[in-house]
């Protein structure tokens, strides 16, 4: 007997039918979110999942769009850009896309770790000494291309110069090496940390 999909009008000759309508014109339930945000860490760049800051990109995201979607779908992605769903939907004889809606925002903000650390923990001082002018242009060319590869926990104006307090020492090292910049360095060591010997290394540079 021929039945006519009352949607689409496409007769089931001519395509498989699942109830009163074809399989494309089935009503299909998927429950999902209108809208779901992410917090992502603008330091280290990880993002808090059920409570954790984990590694994620923009895959490892968008699976987890997809698990918080329920219903009659075989598999999912999700397009950050359209900020749109598309499921695929069907049974063994076809599989077709289903598009949804759904507002994804990543908001940035500061992990507990990085927090900490920009509270006050820093394994380098860098001092400039030298003329006013020159102390402030390096200390505006170092902290630029310092915050690409550690973080400034303080900065200190002082009669005598500038002191920047730095997260990483060994971002200092490497940056004064591709700038060409000579520094005075003293080590010292600052006591222990998980075990391990904490030094704090003094880079003075002359301008
Ligand atoms: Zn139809
Ligand atoms: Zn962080």
């Amino acid at each position: 007997m021929e039945h006519i999909c009352p949607k689409c009008g496409v007769s089931n000759r001519e395509a498989p039918f699942s109830g009163p309508f074809c399989i494309k014109c089935r009503p299909v339930e998927i429950d999902c979110p209108k809208r779901m945000e992410f917090i992502r860490c603008s330091k280290c760049k990880r993002v808090r999942l059920k409570g954790n800051w984990v590694e994620a990109d923009e895959s490892k995201l968008a699976k987890e769009v997809i698990s918080k979607c329920k219903g009659d779908f075989v598999s999912g992605t999700y397009d950050f850009r359209k900020q749109e769903a598309t499921f695929f939907v069907g049974d063994r004889r076809q599989v077709f896309p289903v598009k949804r809606k759904i507002k994804v925002n990543v908001v940035k903000n500061i992990c507990p770790e990085c927090s900490r650390k920009s509270g006050g923990y820093y394994e380098g001082i860098i001092q400039l000494r030298g003329k006013k002018g020159r102390i402030k242009k390096a200390q505006r060319d170092l902290k630029k291309m310092l915050l690409k590869r550690t973080f400034i926990t303080k900065e200190e104006e002082l009669k005598e110069g500038v002191d920047l307090y730095v997260g990483e020492s060994k971002a200092v090292v490497e940056l004064l090496a591709e700038l060409g910049l000579k520094a005075k360095i003293t080590r010292k060591l600052a006591g222990q940390k998980e075990g391990k010997r904490l030094y704090r290394t003094t880079f003075l540079i002359r301008l």
